[in-house]
């Protein structure tokens, strides 16, 4: 018999993988998690109906989340994700040779461990010695520390539940105080055609925060409309300033000198949200 996977992403458009087998459903105390295997994506991570991160395509958000912000900062050593749990942004941060720590504040404990066990592609940093692992709100944590950290990505679930608040103006202002005087911040803001009026909200309270404010996009298949955003605030580095000539040769598949700056030339209909 063919078992088919089906998330309902809107009210009414849907992705419906078929199933190799499921490895793995919980209830924690934050969401439904799930662990299964797909013919066209290979392992899947699902929290709460959604999916989170595939084999297939991680390597797109997880690259563009993280080597875009480290790029376009000249010399970054302490990061932090905030949200996260797969691993695979902390992943590609230790990647970085300028980086002595990376910061991982999951608010779900047991994302971690599930990813760990099914998921060692995408969470094989996580025990690097350069990493810490605080399992607790990124709400909380980025409010007690402050002036800290070079670069913060939040790398979180939709705008619901715990999340809720990661999409709010006093967290981006928390956030804004939690790094350094040349930080720079990164969200993952959701899909340019289905999440329009969030992307312009996002966009104007971290303008209101953050002298350089950009929003690039990427194709990430899983996601809904396949087509994702990110929302950058930065206090010094310009990413359409940054010299990709300089740029090293790291390890990826996605990210590249000459997307660094590509991804910043919006799509009219992407362009008018943020304008
Ligand atoms: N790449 C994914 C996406 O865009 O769908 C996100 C992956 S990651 C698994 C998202 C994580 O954010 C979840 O594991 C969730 O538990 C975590 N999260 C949600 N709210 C949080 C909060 N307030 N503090 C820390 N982590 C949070």
């Amino acid at each position: 018999m063919e078992l088919w996977y089906t998330e309902y992403q809107t009210s009414s458009v849907g992705i419906t993988c078929k199933t190799k087998k499921t490895y793995h459903t919980e209830k924690t105390e934050y969401q439904e998690l799930a662990l299964i295997d797909t013919e066209q994506f290979g392992k899947m991570l699902v929290l709460d109906g959604t999916v989170q991160t595939t084999i297939e395509d991680e390597f797109v958000y997880h690259e563009m989340i993280t080597h875009v912000p480290l790029f376009t900062h000249k010399n970054p050593k302490k990061a932090l994700v905030i949200g996260g749990g797969d691993g695979g942004a902390i992943r590609e941060i230790i990647k970085h040779p300028s980086i002595e720590k990376a910061v991982l504040c999951e608010i779900d404990g047991r994302v971690i461990e599930v990813s760990k066990q099914y998921l060692p592609e995408i969470s094989c940093a996580l025990d690097d010695k350069k990493v810490e692992v605080v399992v607790g709100d990124g709400i909380k944590y980025v409010n007690e520390h402050k002036n800290e950290f070079d670069v913060i990505m939040v790398d979180s679930t939709d705008p619901v539940g715990p999340a809720v608040g990661l999409f709010a103006v006093d967290f981006y202002k928390a956030i804004y105080d939690s790094l350094k005087e040349d930080g720079i911040f990164v969200a993952q803001t959701e899909s340019p055609f289905f999440h329009k009026d969030l992307i312009t909200k996002v966009f104007n309270d971290v303008k209101s925060l953050f002298p350089i404010t950009r929003l690039y996009t990427c194709a990430i298949p899983t996601y809904p409309s396949g087509y994702w955003s990110f929302t950058m605030g930065s206090k010094k580095y310009d990413p359409l300033e940054t010299d990709t000539d300089s740029i090293p040769n790291i390890d990826t598949k996605y990210y590249c000198p000459q997307i660094h700056k590509s991804v910043f030339s919006l799509p009219k209909f992407v362009a008018d949200l943020v304008k």
